[in-house]
């Protein structure tokens, strides 16, 4: 074979493998067989050149470079055409759509507990109540003593507490506050404080070692059983429904003379019976009473001039009844299922 044919033999080859190749890479590897420096076939014919005889040689030099020129270009042609579709295939496969939704973390919503003592609040401001916090870990005087529990009374028997070093426990109600207020201030005195408790009871569908209460603390002149019958009724009122009616009960607490629970007929039944009310168609939702003429003495009250009511509520118990949930531990375990719910 003639050193001609072999280059066009070679260029033949050469052109059908550079429109065939489907791939930037298998362009590469024809290129470096055909123009590498090492070994490439085109290459090694121009090297071989000086071998050729002074006739040949300009023929032969003439057209290898021609050959060469039109592979080149085209190479470089297919090498765009192939990083064309390379890039389409891309844009294609990264596409973004920008009209899908986005991702984002849900909204946080108020827990029903803080949303109830919220509603609490609310109602109480209402009738012109101040809101006060205190202390959770209390002394053993604030949290019994003062609220004319002594050591050896039977009705420490109520609170099963924990106790931390001598003399301090976790409170057992929201109560201690009523006495510091009144330590610290002078009638007339009225507020409502809010706040977790502690009771180291069984946890079971009603009881749990951890609650909240909001207690509320009225002194001044002149207050009466009448007063505290009619503040509790707005209160119920406002809470559960315009019709509701309120009962207040007989009951004892050792800080509160007379003592009562209060009662509201059942919303769920409107007093027929039914499973929530137990069938006795009424609701106990707190109790109160009448300030202790001791609790008000303690903390140097005049109590010829002074009377007072306090009233105590557990926000579960409320929470519970008002959004019909049948286990108190739903509320503690975080479970965000039962939580947006509400
Ligand atoms: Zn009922």
């Amino acid at each position: 074979m003639s050193i001609f044919d072999e280059l066009t033999r070679l260029k033949d080859e050469v052109t059908s493998e550079i429109r065939g190749a489907s791939t930037l890479e298998v362009l590469e590897e024809t290129k470096i067989r055909v123009f590498g420096r090492k070994g490439g076939a085109l290459t090694t014919i121009l090297r071989g050149l000086g071998s050729l005889s002074a006739e040949e040689r300009p023929e032969v030099g003439r057209q290898a470079n021609e050959i060469k020129e039109f592979l080149e270009g085209l190479l470089a042609e297919r090498q765009a055409e192939l990083r064309g579709e390379a890039l389409e295939g891309r844009m294609l496969e990264e596409r973004i759509d920008v009209t899908l939704p986005g991702c984002w973390p849900p909204p946080g919503r108020i827990h029903l507990i803080n949303q109830v003592i919220r509603q609490i609040k609310d109602i109480f401001r209402g009738l012109g109540f101040g809101v006060i916090r205190g202390p959770e870990v209390e002394t053993d005087f604030y949290n019994f003593e003062a609220l004319n529990i002594p050591a050896d009374h039977p009705s420490r028997e109520m609170w099963d507490s924990f106790f931390l070093r001598e003399g301090l426990l976790l409170r057992t109600h929201t109560s201690p506050v009523q006495v510091r207020v009144m330590e610290a201030s002078e009638p007339p005195v009225r507020i409502i404080v809010p706040g977790k408790c502690y009771r180291r009871d069984a946890v079971d569908a009603t009881h749990f070692w951890e609650f909240h209460q909001v207690e509320g603390l009225l002194v001044d002149e002149g207050v009466t059983f009448a007063d505290l019958k009619g503040t509790l009724e707005v209160f119920a009122r406002a809470l559960f429904g315009k019709r509701r009616r309120a009962r207040f009960n007989p009951s004892y607490f050792p800080f509160t003379e007379p003592s009562a629970e209060v009662m509201v007929d059942c919303f769920l039944c409107e007093g027929a019976g039914c499973r929530m009310c137990k069938n006795s168609g009424w609701i106990e939702i707190m109790g109160c009473g009448m300030v202790h003429p001791r609790v008000l003495s303690r903390v140097g009250y005049d109590t010829e001039r002074y009377t007072g009511y306090a009233f105590g509520m557990g926000v579960e118990r409320i929470a519970m009844l008002s959004r019909g949930i049948d286990d108190i531990r739903l509320l503690f375990e975080g479970d965000d299922r039962f939580l947006r719910q509400f």
